[in-house]
């Protein structure tokens, strides 16, 4: 397949989604994003990169870390973590308190804020620095030494952080916290302020649709893991609109309010697409519209 053609192609599906969506404001940091930035990349399998447009630019990573924390828990054999958070869509924004109250403290997935919150802390407890070891796993799947995290992101996010806040003390008060509530928000504000560009997060989701193997062959989750947390993704990665995703790009993802979606085609490749403008939903309208023109053209999806 000539990538390099097919990327430049779904830049300009995205392109023509131009005025549309807003950018997330509710924090300072973010709101300032270049609302014409636009990045896809693509890594392959068998080892071929390619990118377009803005693909090699840092943006905030925000929720798609939610993904790489999940995967680092279950590397540590963590399984009993479904125990504690469930694997269904959850129907509600996903920073919503309601659902978690009617559901007695167990989060519904852990890609929804409270199921995030869940597994920050439970990798925080395996390894005692939870936004440490994303960023770590990050660097070493992208090959990029520099990608660091955005302290001015991760201080705005604390300062603003009241329903995050009231949602940790909520799953403490149901014994479903293991850390203090503080460390929780800070190592998830942490791992949320991580700035990646499209090329790094194409290398760093490419163990996904290599069953997770890493490069060199060295393996990171089971294959039978790899295929349950992009089950997971495919239902729940993309806020409350998992299904309209999978209606138009058919393939596992995460999104993040950063404007970013990795996706993932099993067997074959990691994509990452980036817009800052969003829809309602919370999704980059750019990056869907470019994913949604990839498959399309491609064939290539899990359906
Ligand atoms: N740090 C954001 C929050 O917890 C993440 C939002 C997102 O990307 O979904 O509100």
């Amino acid at each position: 397949m000539d990538y390099e053609e097919l990327l430049r192609e779904a830049m300009r599906a995205a392109r023509a989604t131009a005025g549309r969506g807003r950018i997330a404001d509710y924090i300072p940091a973010l709101a300032g994003a270049d609302p014409h930035a636009f990045g896809m990349a693509i890594a392959t399998v068998d080892g071929q990169v390619h990118g377009v447009g803005d693909w090699e630019r840092p943006f905030s990573i925000q929720s798609v870390s939610k993904l790489f924390s999940l995967v680092l828990v279950l590397a540590h054999g963590g399984d009993a973590l479904w125990r504690r958070v469930g694997r269904e869509p959850s129907g509600n924004p996903f920073n919503s308190l309601v659902q978690l109250e009617n559901e007695q403290g167990i989060p519904r997935n852990p890609f929804i804020n409270a199921g995030a919150l869940v597994v920050t802390d439970r990798l925080l407890s395996l390894t005692g620095d939870a936004a440490g070891q994303v960023r770590e796993l990050l660097r070493a799947e992208s090959g990029n030494p520099d990608l660091a995290t955005d302290r001015d992101i991760a201080a705005s996010e604390a300062a603003h952080g009241h329903l995050n806040a009231a949602l940790a003390h909520f799953l403490a008060s149901h014994g479903n916290l293991e850390n203090e509530v503080e460390q929780v928000l800070e190592h998830y504000y942490g791992q949320c302020a991580i700035a990646a560009s499209c090329r790094d997060l194409a290398l760093a989701g490419r163990f996904l649709a290599h069953h997770g193997l890493r490069v060199g062959g060295a393996r990171l989750l089971s294959g039978s893991d790899a295929k349950r947390v992009n089950a997971v993704l495919l239902t729940c990665g993309t806020y409350d609109a998992a299904g309209d995703f999978a209606y138009r790009v058919g393939l596992p993802g995460k999104s993040g309010v950063g404007g970013g979606v990795l996706a993932v085609v099993p067997g074959r490749a990691a994509l990452c697409a980036w817009g800052p403008a969003l829809d309602a939903a919370g999704n980059s309208v750019a990056a869907v519209a470019a994913l949604d023109a990839f498959t399309t053209a491609t064939g290539l999806s899990v359906f």
